[in-house]
């Protein structure tokens, strides 16, 4: 009986212990050694012989929960040295581990680490998730150092989304920690983060005061390695203060420590900062190599957190450097992280994006772009700060204007080349209109006196200077033209040729001028005898011609007549006291067989021949 017992007793622990080797049971105080590993402090936490002993561990056979807080204790420890990557890579093999497990304290230590690397990759809202939940979950139960480090984290974060207020609130919480927990780091980080909320609200003479005595613990403790990012901080805090050369001396001085700890998360901020200044001082081609130096060491370490600001750092910079396409394309990535962050950047992402519309010159999307940047920025500090807004109002609003004017500055300076040259060109372009009025003026003027000129000439070469009658080439043009229409027509015309008598002797006894008068007279007589449709013409000295359109002969006759009565009886007396004068005429008419003019013209020549050797002072006409 009792060996019975004692065989079954041999097999149950045969058959336990062959359950054992299945699946390794709970190594509870291996457990709880790396439970209280995870509550060590930060500087502890990222010492080589911690990472040591975490290897060592992880050589041999774990159980699941073992192994999944070795992994969640080195993502801690790489997320402290600053390699995110691998920090993941660790959290990724504790995932499903931690999941099938499934216990409060494990997912905490899990929950801890994945906070520290969501907001490495940059996922600030998830990472902010995270860390408020671990804080109401571990209050009560761990230690002040890792509250206080949470809450830090939570202060951060919020400050990264533009929760000043709260940010604020949680610092006095995180302080209680740090003075409870009473652990120096816990205190450098503590008076790190006041200075980052600071800065941000650009505070920057009390960011500097809080960072100088966070550096001051950080170099009485010569642990904190990883506390001395702090450099950069400061260097940026001077720098945004304008004080350039000691944010100089302190990138060098951090970026000399990062060459002797090989340390590229730290240069690759160094290098960053060092970017920002160079924009500053407006050396924006040696800004860009700084800060595409930047982005190639943080992708070479994975931290994501800070490509939002990269990236709205190379807008701004392209932006100045004009190169407008590759400005635009950093406008979207940076709008991407931004939205990625919360959108909480988006004043500064449209102010950037108005400098850059500025500069495409869209003056009117760049001031739209410029309001609702500063709408945001107050609505900002309105929502969120407005127990320590009042000074940073002040400061905010300084910097508004100095932007605005700097952007008027820029438009007044634009508008005024705009001006000088459309003013050039206007100058231009009166110039060629009074060129073109000039050269219209000229012509007119050349064609108006060549007209004068021509109507001149023309009246010169058809009229008698004398009598201002129609001179021979006239009468004689205008006889043609009738003669040729009566060849046409067979319409009548008739010509009376006439020439006064003895004229030589008017000039002989009263003299050249008198005779001058006489044949103005002569005008006088003939237009008062004649109709409106004849043409009287001087053909010679004393010799006229008179053709009479549409008339016959026996017509012609009569007005012959009545011409030679006038001449007769003409008061010739205020010309020259007792002067008579008579003409002789010679008056004709077109016949259909008159092939030219000559044959008739002739004919009245002949006719007033006559008329001269038939005692002179009368009229002979060749009636058919
Ligand atoms: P007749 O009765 O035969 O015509 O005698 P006449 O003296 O008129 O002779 P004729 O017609 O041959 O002479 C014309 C003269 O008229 C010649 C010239 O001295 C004169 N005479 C020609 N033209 C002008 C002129 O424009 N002004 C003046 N004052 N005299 C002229
Ligand atoms: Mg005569
Ligand atoms: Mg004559």
């Amino acid at each position: 009986m009792v060996k019975l017992k004692s065989l079954l007793m041999v097999l149950l622990l045969l058959a336990s212990s062959q359950i054992h080797s299945a699946s390794p049971v709970d190594n509870i105080p291996l457990q709880n050694q790396l439970y209280a590993m995870g509550k060590l402090s930060i500087p502890e936490r990222s010492q080589e012989s911690f990472y040591n002993k975490l290897q060592s561990i992880l050589k041999n056979p774990l159980d699941p929960h073992s192994e999944a807080l070795a992994n969640i204790l080195l993502g801690d420890y790489y997320i402290h040295v600053n390699d995110p990557l691998r920090a993941r890579e660790h959290l990724n093999i504790a995932t499903p581990l931690v999941n099938t497990i499934d216990k409060a304290s494990l997912y905490q230590e899990y929950n801890y680490v994945l906070m520290l690397v969501l907001r490495t990759e940059g996922k600030i809202q998830e990472a902010k998730r995270t860390a408020d939940a671990l804080y109401r979950d571990v209050r009560e139960s761990w230690p002040d150092n890792k509250l206080s480090d949470i809450v830090l984290e939570r202060a951060y974060l919020n400050s990264y989304m533009y929760r000043y207020q709260e940010a604020f609130e949680l610092m006095e919480l995180a302080l209680a920690h740090a003075y409870e927990s009473d652990d120096p780091f816990q205190l450098v980080e503590t008076y790190n983060l006041f200075a980052i909320l600071y800065g941000g609200l650009n505070d920057y003479p009390s960011a500097i005061d809080y960072l100088n005595k966070s550096i001051e613990i950080m170099e009485a403790n010569p642990s904190f390695t990883q506390n001395t990012y702090l450099y950069v901080n400061l260097a940026d805090s001077y720098r945004a203060s304008e004080q350039f050369d000691q944010a100089n001396d302190y990138l060098n001085k951090a970026l000399e420590i990062a060459r002797n700890t090989d340390d590229i998360s730290l240069k690759a901020y160094a290098h960053q900062v060092r970017g920002r200044l160079l924009v500053d001082q407006e050396q924006y081609e040696s800004a860009l190599s700084e800060i595409l130096l930047s982005q190639q060491l943080h992708k070479q370490v994975g931290e994501e957190l800070f490509s939002f600001e990269i990236h709205s750092e190379l807008l701004k910079i392209y932006t100045e450097l004009e190169q407008l396409d590759k400005a635009q394309s950093h406008l979207q990535l940076a709008k991407e992280y931004a939205s990625q962050l919360g959108s909480q950047d988006a004043h500064y992402i449209n102010r950037l994006e108005s400098q850059l519309a500025f500069k495409s010159g869209n003056f009117e999307q760049a001031y739209e772009l410029l309001n609702e940047s500063y709408t945001q920025y107050r609505k900002q500090f309105n929502d969120n700060l407005t127990y320590v807004s009042n000074l940073s109002r002040e400061q905010l609003d300084q910097e508004r204007l100095v932007f605005e004017n700097k952007l008027l500055e820029q438009e007044n300076k634009l508008n005024a080349q705009y001006v000088k040259e459309s003013k050039k060109y206007s100058y231009i372009l009166w110039v060629l209109i009074l060129l073109l009025l000039l050269v219209v003026g000229i012509a007119l003027w050349i064609m108006l006196r060549y007209r004068g000129v021509a109507r001149t000439n023309h009246r010169m070469a058809y009229t008698d200077n004398l009598t201002k009658l129609p001179n021979r080439r006239h009468v004689f043009r205008t006889l043609e033209l009738q003669h040729k229409s009566s060849g046409q027509t067979r319409k009548p015309y008739s010509v009376i040729l006439f020439d006064i008598d003895f004229f030589k002797s008017i000039n002989d006894r009263f003299g050249h001028n008198v005779g001058d008068k006489v044949i103005q007279a002569t005008r006088n007589i003939c237009e008062a005898v004649l109709r409106e449709s004849d043409t009287v013409g001087r053909i010679g000295g004393e010799e006229f011609l008179i053709l009479l359109p549409d008339t016959g002969i026996k017509e012609a006759y009569g007005i012959a007549e009545r011409l030679r009565e006038y001449f007769e009886s003409y008061n010739f007396d205020d010309i020259a006291p007792g002067l008579t004068v008579t003409s002789s005429f010679g008056v004709t008419e077109y016949m259909p067989d008159d092939e030219t003019l000559d044959l008739v013209i002739n004919r009245a020549d002949r006719l007033l021949y006559k008329a001269k050797n038939e005692g002179r002072n009368q009229v002979m006409a060749s009636f058919a």
